[in-house]
Order: C-alpha cells, then structure tokens, then sequence
C-alpha cells in the first residue's frame, strides 16, 4: 500500500500487520540527449507499482527521495547534485524516522549509481539501529541476467532506456543516439572526469533499446526482487543486546 494514500488512523491500523517499509531513492539528472531527467525515479516507482500488486498487503511504499548525489554527471545540464556529505546523513534520518514510527524492516530500493556508496553507509547505520536492510541496486544486483535480455548496458544505455521507453514511450526517443562506449581507469579521477567519461551525458548501446525489451527486464527483474525480499523476511539473527 502506498504511504501517501493513507490517513494517519490508517497508517496506525496497518501497522499491526506490516512491518516492512520500502524506500525508494532517485536521482535528478542527465541520461543523455534521449531519455528523461527522472529516468531514476521512473523507473524505481515502476517496480513500486508491480510490487504493490503482489506484496502491496506486508509492505508500506514510501514516497520516494527523487534528489541523490551525481559528482560525475554534475557538469551536465539538469543534473541536481547533492553533495554526499548532505545526502547520507539525510537518507539515514528518513529511515530513522520509520524505525521511529514502528518499521523493523526496510528496503532501499535505488535508481542510480552515485547513490551506491551513501546507502551501504545508510544500511550499516540503520542494521546499527535495529532494522533488518535489504539494497536493491537493479543493475548491478541482476547484471547478469539483465545482459541476456538487453547487451549494452550503462547510464542511459540500453537497459536502462528500454525501461523507461516501457513505462511510457514519450519519456525516451532511442533514434537520436547510437552506441557510445570509452574506456577509462575507473580507479582514477581528475576535474570534470565525468564530462570525459561520458561526452554526451550516456554509455552504452542506447540506440538499441525497445519498450519491449523494457517489459522483459520488469518481468525478469521482479521474480530476482521478490526473492530478495522474502529473503530478507526469513533472516534470523541473533540480538546483541
Ligand atoms: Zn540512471
């Protein structure tokens, strides 16, 4: 069920049965000249809506929080950057909060990769505060199989665009670009490495993404989710206290 639907009478009634809440985390910024600012924030709140279909009754679905750090894609137009010493201790507090307000479980469900070092920092604190933290980050966690369905994966590339042409096929237009690939030493980094790394804003074989190809990762990526999550449910531990 979604948070933002619920009065504050039906947020204390459904808590006697749902101790698990999901947070997803996005990014404000460039995916290159043919997909959308909110590629990020799409495409987490995609998956918000399939899995509200089928686990929607054991978990609470937070709003997202749209605005995460890009220090590499900083340089380019609409790219809203928050710096990661601002963004850590943020993210950290919302899932205090819920904790706060009776939530032992959480997913943080993330869109982009610049967020990736700020949540294992968030997970670790919040494990510290007594929850169970699940991370989903989809392209990493899934790559595998993601490169059976879609082969040229990267920012704004192939996987990701398909998902966002079959979430809506305005929000992308694959025929303006190709496949843009550099090899850089990711280990080093000097000012502005990203305008260098990525020239027009994305990696990857973008040109070649389809809706269709899109409707194929959701389905694949949602039983490789699902499995996370129950998962995470079964973890036992034992208490230090
Ligand atoms: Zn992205």
């Amino acid at each position: 069920m979604y948070m933002m639907n619920l009065t504050s009478l039906q947020f204390k009634e459904m808590k006697k049965t749902v101790d698990t809440v999901l947070l997803p985390i996005g990014m404000m910024e460039t995916h290159g000249p043919h997909c959308s600012i909110g590629t990020d924030v799409w495409i987490p709140r995609e998956f918000v809506r399939r899995l509200d279909q089928v686990i929607g009754d054991r978990v609470l679905m937070a709003p997202e929080v749209a605005y995460g750090h890009s220090w590499a894609l900083a340089p380019f137009e609409g790219t809203i950057d928050i710096s990661a010493e601002a963004f850590t201790p943020y993210v950290y507090e919302v899932g205090k909060e819920f904790h706060r307000n009776g939530f032992d479980q959480i997913i943080l469900f993330n869109g982009h990769g610049g967020n990736i070092p700020s949540l294992a920092v968030v997970a670790e604190k919040l494990a510290d505060l007594g929850m169970k933290v699940l991370t989903i980050n989809w392209w990493t966690d899934y790559r595998e199989q993601i490169l059976d369905i879609t082969k040229g994966p990267g920012h704004g590339g192939e996987d990701e665009t398909s998902l966002v042409l079959a979430i809506d096929e305005s929000l992308a237009d694959p025929t303006i670009v190709g496949d843009y690939q550099i090899k850089m030493n990711p280990k080093i980094k000097f000012p502005n490495s990203g305008k260098t790394l990525y020239k027009d804003g994305y990696l990857g074989n973008a040109g070649n993404a389809t809706a269709e190809n899109g409707e194929k990762l959701y389905q694949m990526m949602m039983k490789l989710i699902l499995a996370d999550i129950e998962e995470l449910w079964s973890v036992a531990y034992e208490s230090i206290n």
